[in-house]
Formats: structure tokens, sequence, C-alpha cells
């Protein structure tokens, strides 16, 4: 027992290990301020229709560290949902987000774009979520049927009945449901059903090799039947080249995102990169 005890102490001061707690400490106590000094950026990337009309936007984080430049999410997002910090960070992004859709309201150009916010599932479990979110749109004049809140299939690792009822009590307002990286995660289609969802995103991974593996191809194709049978919307995720644009035409998905369309950039870019036709 004392030997494994031992043994087990060394490895806790193995340096390299060592050296991890304390960057991961670092980074967390960086991120508590990043989100209250004002660090943290949305980006926009474009969400578009077969015809290159923009439909609206998928909102982004990035965070301007001063030390290390523009921080990608893949490399603080987990550890925001692992210490609660995605709560205040979440709360930044929606507050931005919904801030935009009122500023695009007042213009009829730009009136009926959405705005996509993504949350993770701590974030939705987070006891105030819908009442912070009806706060938001309240008080940022936001019209809440152009927000589209992105969810995660890891959701369903939780009480999916709290998950509806939350859903069904922002969908009362208006709110708009989208379900994020489909196909990767805990697929259950009995859940699927179940969810009040507006909206399926395909998985980039899908999208990515669907000219040159048919596994693929027939994965997407199967999504996009699903999803229209379910009288799902469909967003296809990750879409880099005009290929990829006609296979899933012709398979009939009417909305892409990619860097194809556009990559996500800071909001004064999005708007001079994408102009603003009058809205059908
Ligand atoms: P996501 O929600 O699936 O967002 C799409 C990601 O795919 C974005 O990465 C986007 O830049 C990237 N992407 C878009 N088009 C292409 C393409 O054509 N090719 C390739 N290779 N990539 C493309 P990003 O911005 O790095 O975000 C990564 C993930 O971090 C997001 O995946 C989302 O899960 C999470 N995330 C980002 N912002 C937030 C946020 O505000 N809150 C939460 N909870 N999560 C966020
Ligand atoms: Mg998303
Ligand atoms: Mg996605
Ligand atoms: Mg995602």
């Amino acid at each position: 027992q004392a030997k494994s005890a031992g043994r087990n102490t060394q490895r806790f001061f193995d340096p390299q290990m060592q050296a991890q707690v304390n960057a991961r400490a670092h980074l967390e106590s960086d991120l508590r301020h990043a989100i209250h000094d004002g660090e943290l950026q949305v980006y926009y990337q474009p969400v578009m229709n077969g015809h290159g009309q923009l439909l609206g936007a998928e909102a982004l984080v990035r965070w301007r560290h001063p030390g290390r430049g523009l921080v990608m999410p893949i490399e603080f997002i987990d550890l925001a949902e692992q210490t609660g910090l995605i709560v205040d960070l979440g709360t930044f992004v929606m507050r931005t987000a919904c801030e935009q859709l009122a500023a695009w309201a007042a213009n009829p150009s730009t009136q009926c774009l959405t705005i996509a916010v993504n949350v993770s599932p701590r974030q939705f479990r987070n006891a105030g979520f819908v009442d912070e979110v009806l706060a938001i749109v309240d008080e940022t004049g936001a019209d809440p049927s152009k927000l589209k809140l992105e969810l995660t299939e890891n959701l369903l690792l939780g009480d999916v009945n709290e998950t509806v009822c939350r859903m069904r009590e922002l969908k009362e307002r208006g709110v708009g449901f989208s379900l994020d990286d489909f196909g990767v995660g805990y697929s259950s289609l009995a859940y699927l059903k179940r969810l009040p969802l507006d909206q399926l995103k395909i998985d980039r991974s899908f999208v990515n090799d669907v000219l040159s593996d048919v596994n693929d191809a027939v994965i997407v194709r199967t999504i996009l039947a699903l999803a229209h049978n379910l009288e799902l919307e469909v967003v296809a995720e990750g879409v880099e080249n005009a290929g990829q644009v006609d296979f899933l035409v012709s398979n009939g998905c009417e909305r892409f995102q990619g860097y194809h369309f556009g990559r996500p950039v800071p909001i004064s870019e999005f708007e001079r990169l994408h102009g603003f036709a009058p809205c059908a």
C-alpha cells in the first residue's frame, strides 16, 4: 500500500505532468481574467443558400490573448466547460450576438438575417439559462425568432426530459434550435424525434470527403433524407469547394457554411465582405 502510494506520489511529481498541470492552471486563471477584461471577441461566419444569398451567421468566440495572440476555441472551450467559466463566456457571446441582431433589425437589408450561438451542455443545464437568454433578448431588443441555439448530441447524455422542457420554454418565445455536428456524437433517432429541433448541421467531417469517400457520400445523403422527412432544415458545415456544393445541392441541401462561402471574421469585415441585399 505504502509502496504504491509512494509510486503514485512520485508520478505526480513527474516534471512533464507537473508542467501540464501548471499550464492548465495558468490558462484557467488567464481565461477567468479574459472574460472580464474584454479579451473575448465574437467572429461571424456566413450561412448561405444555394443561390449564394446570405441567410445569417454563426457566432464563434475568439480570445485575443495579450501575449499569445488569437487563441482558437479548441484551446479553451473544454477547459471553460470543465471549470464552469463557460457560463460567463456564454453570456458574453449571447449578449454580443443579440446586440448584433438588434442592430441588423434596424436596417431593411439586414433584418431577415439570423445568428446561431453555440451552447455547451453545462451552459444549457445551468439553472438560470432560460431566464438569462430571455433577459438578454429583452434588454437588447433582439427578435428571438432570429436567434438559433446550437446544441450538441452530448446534451442527450443528460436528462432529456429537462432538456425538452427548457427548449420548449425558449421556443414559445420564438427561439430556434439546431443540432450541431450531427452524426459524430451520441446519436439516437428516438431522441432526435423527441427534441423540438428546427435544424440539423451535418458535421464537417462527412462533408469534407463527400466526393472521395463513398461511405461519407451515403451518410450525407441519408442525413439529408432523414432531416427532410422530419421536416428539419439542414446546414452542411465545412463546405470548402464547388464540387461539394454541387453534390449537396443535387441531394437537396439548401443551406451551406464553410470556407468556400466565407471564413469566420470580425463583424466589420463580415459586413464589408458579405454586403447585404434586401431581404427576399
Ligand atoms: P462548431 O460549432 O461546429 O463551429 C464550426 C467550426 O468549423 C468553427 O471552428 C469554424 O471556423 C470551422 N469551420 C467552418 N467552416 C470550415 C471549413 O470549411 N473547413 C474547416 N476545416 N473548418 C471550418 P471554430 O471557430 O474554431 O470553433 C470550434 C468549435 O468551438 C465550434 O464548433 C464550437 O463547438 C466551439 N465554439 C466556438 N465558439 C463557441 C461559443 O461561443 N460557445 C461554445 N459553447 N462553443 C463554441
Ligand atoms: Mg456550431
Ligand atoms: Mg459544427
Ligand atoms: Mg461544435
